[in-house]
């Protein structure tokens, strides 16, 4: 069992049975807190209330009474609750602390986090710094928004070993000491404004990232993001930039033609398998990560000449006849279809379409200029068909499922064209999550082969 430091409360509320509230609760018993679990959800019922009751928790299931907050010190809520439900405004209106999981994680851990935020690109990011260490022998794990409970993870960490912390805003948003050793961030675009209310609350809350690091520790930030640049002059650590605009003295940077680390050429870039300047943020990012943490050169090339990207984002999927067919399921917004556009040259069938969330998509026409055809997918088929028809798109179709899709853009593809989903909408109009619709379309497109 690992101890828990600087933690000075002895009655905490755990709202949230998902692994991380699982996870925390347990860690909490262990170590000899007055644990009480609430969740609206839960039923008593359940393997995981059992467990949780014969440690010694308390556990409501059901509802969240106003009284389950009777006597609490801290609660440690569950990211993905609102601020807003009637039990934590009570909590607000009676001073409790709030923190999330992550902060138990950091607390056990700090020394060997490497925490990566931003709005988009952090799945990718942490997955090619933790490639980087492992190539170079390093000991690393990877966890947090990526998959693994941060508190469960930090528990097995051995002896200098690094655990790669992918960090969503909601995460960060209860932060009240947890401090990364070394910490990234990506970018700041408008996002999640349904939770976080003001673009300025989504700002602070990823700048929480930060806001605890001291002189001892790292910040690597986007130099090319205004928002990014202005929000990081606070920071009381050793900063660290990346610019795919300019050379950067103290940090990583590229050029027309080859990537840098300092004053170091490290490679050229055009041998990182990876399309896209997003993705070449991303790998300037965990460039400055690995080789802060003990990353070879070498180990970086390696990396960086074979990574086809993470499952689901612009993810190389098959070559088919000499079409390029490109997974990007994980691009639920229009800004990370437009980045998936951008990284195309040759003609492009898009297929796109989701969950409708009152979005127009004519943000997206100034990228629609090399996509030669588009399948509609979803609800929002009409207001895309409007744009696309504005944007004079060639052919405009319709599919009922992906499969139909993928053979409706096959056949109006031409040798060299690339075959893309990335469909700028949630994916919950039709499939469960968008790793499921992402694997429908792998499966469409080996079912050509
Ligand atoms: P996250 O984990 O932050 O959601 P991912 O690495 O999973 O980010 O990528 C999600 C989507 O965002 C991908 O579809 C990709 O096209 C886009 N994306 C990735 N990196 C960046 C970046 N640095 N800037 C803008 N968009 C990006």
């Amino acid at each position: 069992m690992k101890e828990l430091t600087n933690f000075p409360y002895s009655h905490v509320l755990v709202l949230g049975l998902a692994k991380s509230g699982t996870a925390a609760a347990r860690l909490l018993l262990q170590n000899g807190k007055n644990v009480r679990v609430n969740d609206q959800n839960a039923d008593e019922t359940d393997a995981i209330v059992d467990e949780l009751k014969s440690m010694g928790a308390e556990v409501i299931t059901g509802s969240h009474p106003i009284s389950v907050l009777d006597g609490v010190e801290i609660i440690i809520k569950n990211p993905g609750i609102p601020y807003d439900t009637p039990l934590l405004q009570e909590a607000c209106k009676r001073d409790i602390p709030m923190i999330t999981e992550i902060e138990l994680a950091g607390n056990l851990s700090e020394t060997a986090t490497i925490g990566i935020t931003g709005s988009n690109g952090k799945t990718t990011t942490t997955t090619l710094t933790a490639e980087m260490l492992k190539e170079s022998s390093e000991p690393v794990k990877v966890a947090g928004n990526i998959g693994y409970v941060a508190t469960e993870v930090a528990q097995t960490l051995e002896k200098n070993e690094k655990m790669v912390l992918e960090l969503s805003s909601f995460q960060l948003m209860g932060v009240k000491r947890f401090k990364p050793k070394i910490a990234v961030l990506l970018n700041i675009f408008h996002a999640h404004l349904d939770y976080h209310k003001t673009f300025e609350n989504y700002k602070n809350a990823k700048c929480n990232i930060f806001a605890n690091q001291t002189a001892d520790d790292f910040l690597i930030y986007n130099a090319d993001d205004k928002t990014v640049r202005e929000a990081v002059t606070s920071a009381r650590s050793v900063k660290i930039p990346f610019s795919l605009r300019k050379r950067v003295e103290n940090g990583a940077w590229a050029d027309d033609t080859s990537i840098y680390f300092k004053n170091e050429k490290l490679m050229d870039k055009q041998d990182i398998v990876l399309a896209g300047d997003h993705n070449l943020e991303n790998v300037l990012a965990s460039i400055c990560a690995a080789k802060l943490s003990g990353a070879s050169n070498q180990a970086i090339h390696n990396v960086l000449t074979t990574f086809a990207g993470v499952r689901h984002r612009l993810q190389f999927v098959n070559r088919i006849n000499d079409r390029l067919f490109y997974n990007d399921s994980k691009a639920t917004n229009i800004l990370a279809t437009q980045k998936a556009l951008s990284s195309f040259k040759q003609p492009v069938i898009l297929l796109a379409g989701g969950l409708d969330r009152g979005n127009e998509f004519d943000d997206l026409k100034p990228f629609l200029k090399n996509v030669k055809g588009i399948i509609l997918i979803g609800e929002t088929k009409d207001k895309m068909s409007r744009v696309a028809r504005e944007a004079a798109i060639p052919f405009i179709e319709r599919a009922e499922n992906m499969e139909d899709a993928v053979e409706q853009a096959y056949n109006l593809s031409e040798r060299h064209d690339v075959v893309l989903l990335s469909p700028a909408c949630a994916s919950w109009d039709q499939y469960q999550t968008f790793e499921e619709r992402g694997n429908m379309f792998i499966q469409a497109v080996h079912t050509l082969l």
